[in-house]
């Protein structure tokens, strides 16, 4: 049974310090009680206390690592329903499936194409989580190709199989690397569960619907596994929207417990081979709420979309996407090309970026950390003036660089040209277009 937030308030100091980012200890209760804040957030809280409150305290959704190394990931650990509420915490997985049966030359055509699934935007990485093997009832098949398949991607593992010789053979073999077990049914709930235990890895359950889910999960937890994820076996789209949206909001508005682990999802199964129509049911996957999206393919097709789809939605709303700052280089720029500068909101460094490519002149682009803001509400906020813009390109150490002393500033901000030269001393300011898309004509009219 959740804790209110009048049950909490009576264990904290109710000395309202404030120390824990909030003016009261009636509040900070209150924003315990609905898991938007952290028990560790008050440093005064007793060790009585805490143990009382370990319930209200422990996260609505576990987090279950999938992996060892540099490609491991986390799914859970969500607390809200929906992003703009705070934040989405751990982007889902998005992974390939290949089947045990196929040839050793399929199964590494999938395996290099998973490895091979890495893209960038907006200056961030986003890549193929894991390969999931499908057990082909042959243990000694479903062991050799999960260790192929492991060598050759480097990426997570999913073994999928529901014939505990099968998976156990596997796991012998690459039970270190904290594969995900998928999974215990009613039927092998006994000997999954034990093999879970007997190789420290993350369990999948799987029944069909929320409530039988919840049933293994709990039977699983008591059971002493802690890393579980929950496979309710949808057997229509519509009803796998319908048991994760049921999921998410019994473990984060409910609290309750059995259903406060992250999901698995294929939707695949749903599609009919369709595989068009498998991305649009993965997409809905990634908006509403699944962990671990299990496809049939990699194609850049597919992948693409949904990464970008994921990125999107795991985007921090309260802090704004950031480029790098620093000097970026355009056309081989020389000691005379141009030295432009510009904020680190990511979408105002890539639309000048591009219009100073469009130019295919060279030149040189300061990137100010201005906390993510454009360029007139970075100025308005104080992160984009003077003062701040000569600090970064003294710093920058540019001016080894460049024959000139000239910086050329966004017109937006006109108005700062006569205060920047009084910050930079030696230097030149020149007021640049309003519009980012007159660069490569301001720039043509420099140079001729
Ligand atoms: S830090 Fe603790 S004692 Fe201080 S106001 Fe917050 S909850 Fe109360």
């Amino acid at each position: 049974m959740a804790l209110t937030g009048l049950d909490i308030f009576k264990q904290l100091p109710k000395t309202n310090c404030g120390d824990c980012g909030v003016p009261t200890c009636l509040a900070f209760a209150m924003k315990l009680a609905q898991g938007q804040a952290e028990l560790a957030s008050c440093p005064h809280v007793s060790e009585e206390a805490k143990a009382a409150l370990s319930s209200a305290a422990a996260p609505p959704m576990r987090g279950v690592t999938v992996g060892t190394g540099e490609h491991a990931f986390t799914v859970g650990e969500e607390t809200v329903m929906f992003r703009h509420d705070k934040t989405f915490v751990n982007a889902a997985a998005i992974g390939v499936a290949v089947d045990a049966s196929a040839t050793d030359a399929e199964i590494d055509a999938h395996a290099d194409a998973a490895a091979a699934s890495v893209f960038e935007r907006v200056q961030q990485e986003m890549r193929c989580g894991f390969v999931a093997v499908r057990g082909s009832g042959d243990p000694a098949r479903f062991r050799a190709v999960a260790e192929r398949v492991a060598a050759r991607s480097g990426l997570p593992l999913v073994l999928m199989s529901t014939d505990a010789t099968e998976m156990g053979s596997a796991l012998e073999a690459v039970g270190a690397s904290r594969p995900l077990i998928h999974a215990a049914t009613e039927a092998t709930f006994d000997t999954f569960v034990a093999l879970a235990q007997q190789h420290g890895c993350p369990l999948a359950v799987r029944a069909e619907g929320a409530g039988a889910v919840a049933g293994l999960a709990e039977r699983a937890a008591a059971a002493g596994v802690k890393d579980i994820v929950l496979d309710s076996a949808p057997g229509t789209a519509g009803a796998a929207l319908r048991d994760h949206v049921l999921v998410r909001r019994s473990a984060l508005v409910k609290k309750y417990a059995p259903l406060g682990y992250p999901s698995i999802t294929f939707p695949g199964e749903l599609a009919g081979g369709d595989a068009m129509l498998e991305t649009v049911y993965a997409a809905a996957d990634i908006a509403k709420y699944g962990s671990i999206i299990v496809l049939s393919g990699v194609e850049p097709w597919r992948m693409l979309p949904l990464l970008v789809l994921r990125q999107n939605i795991f985007t921090d709303p309260q802090r704004p996407m950031q480029a790098e700052s620093k000097i970026y280089e355009f056309g081989s720029p020389g000691p005379d090309s141009p030295l432009f500068v510009t904020t680190n909101f990511s979408l105002t460094y890539f639309i000048v970026a591009s219009e100073l490519e469009a130019s295919k002149m060279p030149g040189y682009l300061g990137v100010v950390d201005a906390e993510g803001l454009s360029v007139l509400t970075a100025w308005a906020a104080g992160k984009f003036v003077p003062e701040r813009i000569a600090k970064f390109v003294n710093a920058s150490g540019i001016s080894e660089r460049i024959s000139h002393h000239e910086v050329i500033i966004p017109g937006a901000v006109a108005q700062i040209s006569g205060e920047l030269t009084e910050e930079m001393p030696g230097w030149s300011v020149t007021v640049g277009p309003y519009e980012a898309a007159d660069l490569p004509a301001f720039m043509k009219a420099r140079a001729s």
